[in-house]
């Protein structure tokens, strides 16, 4: 049997090139329908978030199995991989506004001139969130992290790192904020955290910060401790290359500065992540 699908539009966004989809789902993309269809759009406003049927026409792998960043020798149905037979993409994105043929949305993972299959409200009503939410996170488990990283939502970071760290102080507070600052440069280089390691020389509470933001944990084997007498870590990839992160005299006079000592430990952790990342740390490029 054969069937045949039509394009009714494409995928309208500012990234070209094949890209890793959580860098994708950052954009706000406009999903342009072709004029024919436009009848067919009265009420979609109504919902917040729909689902978007798309084609990868960009690649012509076909696989069965297939190597992922947390499980290797994956089915291609237990992944959410291109390179899948018919090759069809299915992502839920928040529905931002409706102009004529075209929908500006927010969270989808095609590229620029994908084409799009088709379009439904999201329904998910017959199950209970919870139960899918703890589904996604059986495979993701950091993916609330994660999410609070992408987001830059520090606070909600903050108060899940004092549940590691059995309170919430400025120290875990510029951890969190350094560990948020390299996950966000790893993931910009289009590398792998699972590539990098930290070598850090004090075991204290920035520490735990740092590891919880980034899930560079003594367990994994990606933190390695050698005790110095600075405050300062060395983020590296398997090329040796990466940033070291210092807290320098310099910083901690800034820090100080503006933490008056009649705050409570919460109040000066919530401060020092409205901080500027390069006041509070001394970032240097390792290349
Ligand atoms: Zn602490």
């Amino acid at each position: 049997m054969k069937i045949e699908v039509h394009p009714i539009g494409k995928v309208i966004n500012a990234i070209d090139e094949l890209t890793a989809p959580d860098i994708i789902r950052e954009q706000e993309s406009i999903i342009e329908l072709e004029e024919k269809f436009l009848l067919g759009l009265k009420d979609v406003s109504n919902n917040k978030y729909i689902d978007i049927v798309f084609y990868f026409d960009r690649n012509n792998e076909e696989v069965l199995r297939i190597n992922t960043k947390s499980a290797q020798d994956t089915g291609i149905f237990a992944t959410r991989a291109p390179s899948r037979p018919n090759h069809i993409g299915i992502t839920t994105v928040e529905l931002l506004k409706v102009e004529g043929t075209q929908l500006h949305v927010k969270g989808l993972d095609a590229i620029n001139n994908t084409p799009m299959l088709d379009i439904k409200p999201c329904n998910t009503t017959r199950y209970d969130e919870e139960q899918i939410h703890k589904s996604i996170i059986g495979e993701h488990p950091r993916i609330d992290i994660e999410r609070c990283i992408r987001s830059s939502n520090h606070d909600d970071l903050l108060y899940k790192a004092g549940q590691l760290h059995g309170h919430i102080c400025p120290g875990i507070a510029l951890g969190v904020q350094c560990g948020a600052e390299m996950m966000n440069r790893i993931w910009e280089r289009g590398e792998d955290t699972y590539d990098y390691t930290v070598t850090a020389e004090q075991a204290n509470c920035v520490l735990d910060g740092m590891m919880f933001a980034t899930g560079f944990t003594l367990g994994r084997k990606q933190l390695k401790l050698e005790y110095g007498d600075r405050l300062r870590f060395f983020f590296v990839n398997k090329e040796g290359k990466g940033w070291e992160v210092e807290y320098t005299d310099e910083n901690r006079a800034f820090v100080n500065d503006q933490l008056p000592e009649e705050l409570s430990k919460l109040e000066r952790g919530l401060r020092v992540l409205r901080m500027d990342i390069n006041r509070i740390f001394k970032i240097t490029e390792i290349i």
